[in-house]
């Protein structure tokens, strides 16, 4: 699988999700693959009408529960990161490309590690619940103070940069932006949002190459030059017409006889899995017969393999 097909498939996930966490995912994916090492985003924000829903399972309006085996969670809204976009889970493929590797082993190590390298707090280093698919950003906050409205700080999208100057320092979704149109061009940037030396050289080498001052500021002239390039290119090759997005959560998966067996075998192994009196997977002959009546979807197939996954070494 390719770099831009893998970051496609987690597009919908990290947009949803603050944009400093959200460079720091595209930059997980990125340095993950480069170790060989292919992530999906399985999980961003999860808003507080989802949770709310999820919450209500089982549950009577005062939140009493009347039927244990449809709990899903125990998490009212505003008690996860996820319900502030300050949380993404992954998941490893298998080396087919298509199907999750539902062992936590030292690939998923690798990932929890790269993302502790980018300042992310790793599920997998918590003791008392191990959330090995989880990464959170909470900015020194946590879900109380959240809930409170305190806000983390706002990093730039395009919308509130005042200056439209892009310079060394700065850290934010413009810093994205700038660092895959370069990329275009083939300057080969780590994209995390982040400005360093290496993206201050490429902005250098830009403006040398266009006859633009070359301060490394990524300015008027020159974000106009990079833009005119781009879209040119865009023209010449057709490309522009790459809306193809990805399945989308509700499609039911086609999966393979294999793959079947493996889901319907984790859903029974892990059913028997008691945590706080309640299995990690709940009815788990419903999810057989969507197994084999084929209208497990996508999403679905996320939620199950992250139950699974959070819970293999536990
Ligand atoms: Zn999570």
């Amino acid at each position: 699988m390719d770099l831009q097909t893998l970051l496609k498939k987690s597009e919908s996930k990290l947009n949803s999700v603050h944009p400093t966490l959200k460079a720091k995912g595209i930059a997980l994916v990125e340095k993950a693959y480069a170790e060989g090492i292919w992530i999906l985003i399985t999980h961003g924000l999860r808003t507080m009408e989802e949770q709310n829903a999820l919450y209500q399972k089982g549950r009577d309006k005062n939140g009493k529960v009347i039927s244990k085996k449809d709990v899903v969670t125990n998490a009212k809204a505003g008690y996860s990161f996820h319900n502030f976009g300050l949380a993404i889970d992954f998941a490893v493929y298998n080396p087919d490309g298509k199907t999750i590797n539902w062992t936590v082993d030292s690939k998923w190590r690798r990932v929890g590690a790269i993302g502790k390298s980018l300042g992310l707090e790793w599920g997998g280093d918590w003791t008392s619940f191990k959330d090995y698919p989880h990464f959170q950003l909470t900015f020194g906050l946590t879900c109380a103070d959240l809930r409170a409205g305190k806000k983390p700080p706002v990093s730039s999208g395009t919308s509130n940069t005042q200056s439209g100057v892009i310079k060394k320092g700065d850290n934010n979704n413009n810093v994205v932006a700038l660092q895959k149109k370069l990329n275009s061009l083939g300057y080969g940037l780590t994209v995390d949002g982040d400005f360093g030396q290496a993206t201050f050289n490429a902005v250098v080498s830009f403006q040398k190459k266009y006859g633009l001052t070359a301060d490394g500021i990524a300015g008027k002239a020159t974000l106009d030059k990079l833009n005119a390039i781009l879209n040119a290119s865009k023209v010449e090759t057709g490309k522009e017409n790459d809306t193809k997005t990805d399945e989308g959560d509700d499609e039911p998966m086609k999966l393979a006889q294999w793959q079947k067996t493996t889901i319907i075998e984790g859903v029974k192994k892990y059913n028997k899995v008691i945590v706080d009196g309640e299995p990690v997977i709940n009815s788990p002959q419903t999810w057989i017969d969507k197994v084999n009546d084929g209208t497990l979807t996508a999403g679905e197939l996320a939620t199950l393999t992250f139950a699974i996954v959070s819970r293999t070494q536990n």
